[in-house]
């Protein structure tokens, strides 16, 4: 391809932008806030900045999209993804939606600084919303001003395709731009505001359609358009052709129930912490969207939530997450209640999440700790005794089970083992190696032996069980400390830590010999670190 290809190589983009072209608009045109009835977006045009500047970009995103890493680098590439130019087929809006935050109904809340720039089919047909994140205001942004923050835009432009090559369902990213102007922030809610680099990214998904989308119509009593959003979604985001009637509606529920089921229980596996679960921040494909303030579970610590103004309630912290889940799915059937009209089959659809969730929860510790079969006779027992111990001592969590899974756990050489011997293995998961003493140590040995003793039963050998382990059972995860370093270089100007990061994210599941730092526990440095363990909402 020569120069001039990459530069027009956006202009091949197929757009088909059905969610404006089929849904009604906000019929007001300007851009102040204010409350939006009979429509679900109003359009709207990013603000545009004085001196744009590509930070980084997802090859594999780009290649979704049909776009080549060379075009990636053009200097219309960053125009268009940081909002300072339209292509002739973008029709930019934000959408109208609701939700419960922390519990309670919040009324409309909608797109404040998302802004949609159309729907792209690839060339296999598959359709992919484009959507600028901190690209201006819009007459959803209430009190803020529409913008990001590099922090968090790095966090979530990273995290994204981390999440994506961990296999966990997500929305993606596809470019993460500094927008050359600052946005003033008061990070840690102390009256000391201070101006930081400003951020864009574009993230892409099937759709952003939200829980939310659905409960604002119902809270508004709109049932007429409720009827219309859902026939749309069912239709574009569920290829679902017949007509809307409440056994169809109901079984698209118990479709989301499921989706919703599998990915908690994916983000369980990989010790991923949402932080902000408002009904608002749901998909209704299923996909992980709104990366705000999650966060890693490094010590295996159910009770631990990122979030810092969820710190006191612990709404949403990492053993929370099902049961929230369930939470968010009964309000989406609440708003579902005008078109159903009986309680009784969403019901049974919700019952559908619980069942879900706790088969695939037992397929996957099956499969995180090497077991051909889960057995509840035994592993009930063997998987709540091992969730009891991890909390006993300062576990990291990824490293805990990767460890395992290299230990020949029925060698005949961990037959005559000192309680001390069979630990020596683990001994990198703990934060305080000296917490394993007495009590707490006889209490790993024994799960250990009897894990050992499931294992021997069980009758994989080591290869086999090791393989199964280390596919779900990732070695390199976002760790909080390593999303905030790389954002410390990329705030001096060096993207290296950041590149690096993305490339070993690539394959979470591999060993990497020459990346082993990115794998160790959290270093001593980061524990208490702004940004390394806890964060604001402040982004
Ligand atoms: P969140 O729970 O962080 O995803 O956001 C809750 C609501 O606040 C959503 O409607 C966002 O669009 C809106 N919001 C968050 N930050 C901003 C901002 N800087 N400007 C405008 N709206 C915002
Ligand atoms: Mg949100």
């Amino acid at each position: 391809m020569n120069p001039s290809d990459n530069y027009r190589a956006l202009d091949a983009l197929q757009f088909d932008n059905r969610f404006t072209a089929e849904l009604p608009a906000d019929s007001e045109q300007s851009n102040n806030i204010r409350q939006v009835r009979n429509a679900c977006y109003s359009r709207v045009q990013p603000v545009g900045f004085s001196n744009p500047e590509l930070v980084a970009f997802s090859r594999e995103m780009a290649a979704e999209l049909d776009l080549s890493s060379e075009s990636c680098l053009t200097l219309r590439f960053t125009e268009v993804f940081s909002g300072n130019r339209l292509l002739p087929e973008m029709d930019p809006y934000a959408t109208c939606y609701g939700g419960h935050q922390f519990g309670q109904w919040a009324g409309q809340l909608g797109d404040g600084r998302a802004i949609n720039l159309g729907e792209v089919i690839n060339r296999h047909g598959k359709r992919w919303a484009l959507q600028l994140k901190g690209a201006g205001p819009t007459p959803y942004s209430r009190m803020a001003d529409g913008l990001a923050v590099l922090r968090s835009s790095l966090r979530e432009f990273l995290c994204s395709e981390a999440m994506h090559h961990l296999g966990v369902p997500t929305t993606r990213a596809l470019s993460l731009m500094l927008t050359g102007e600052t946005v003033t922030r008061d990070m840690f809610y102390d009256g000391r505001p201070k101006a930081e680099p400003g951020a864009v990214v574009c993230r892409t998904a099937p759709s952003f359609t939200r829980f939310g989308n659905f409960q604002i119509l119902t809270a508004q009593g709109d049932t007429d358009l409720l009827r219309r959003f859902t026939e749309y979604t069912l239709r574009t985001d569920f290829n679902e052709q017949r007509e809307l009637t409440p056994k169809v509606i109901t079984e698209w529920f118990t479709d989301v129930c499921r989706r919703t089921a599998i990915m908690i229980c994916h983000w369980m596996r990989v010790g991923f912490v949402h932080g902000v679960m408002n009904t608002d921040n749901m998909s209704i494909l299923g996909l992980t969207i709104d990366y705000g303030p999650y966060g890693w579970l490094e010590d295996y610590d159910p009770g631990w939530t990122p979030n810092t103004t969820d710190a006191s309630g612990r709404r949403y912290c990492y053993g929370r997450q099902p049961e929230i889940g369930l939470w968010n799915l009964v309000q989406l059937a609440n708003s579902l209640l005008p078109m159903v009209e009986q309680v009784e089959p969403l019901q049974q659809a919700l019952e559908v999440y619980s069942e879900t969730f706790v088969a695939h929860r037992q397929q996957t510790m099956a499969a995180k700790l090497g077991l051909k079969h889960y057995d509840a006779a035994t592993d009930d027992t063997l998987t709540t005794d091992l969730h009891q111990t991890l909390k006993l001592a300062e576990t990291d969590m990824t490293v805990f089970y990767r460890r395992l899974g290299a230990m020949d756990i029925t060698s005949d050489s961990f037959k005559e083992s000192t309680n001390d011997e069979l630990l020596n293995p683990l001994m990198d998961a703990f934060y305080q190696p000296e917490q394993l003493s007495g009590d707490t140590l006889q209490q790993f040995a024994d799960w250990l032996k009897s894990y050992r003793h499931r294992m021997m039963q069980d009758g994989s050998p080591y290869k086999e069980r090791r393989q199964r382990m280390d596919a779900v059972n990732p070695k390199y995860v976002l760790r909080n400390y390593l999303a905030q370093m790389a954002i410390d270089k990329v705030e001096q100007g060096d993207n290296s830590l950041l590149e690096e990061l993305m490339d070993t994210l690539r394959h979470p599941y591999d060993e990497q010999p020459d990346k082993e730092q990115f794998a160790a526990k959290r270093p001593e440095w980061a524990r208490h670190r702004a940004g390394c363990s806890m964060l604001s909402c402040s982004s």
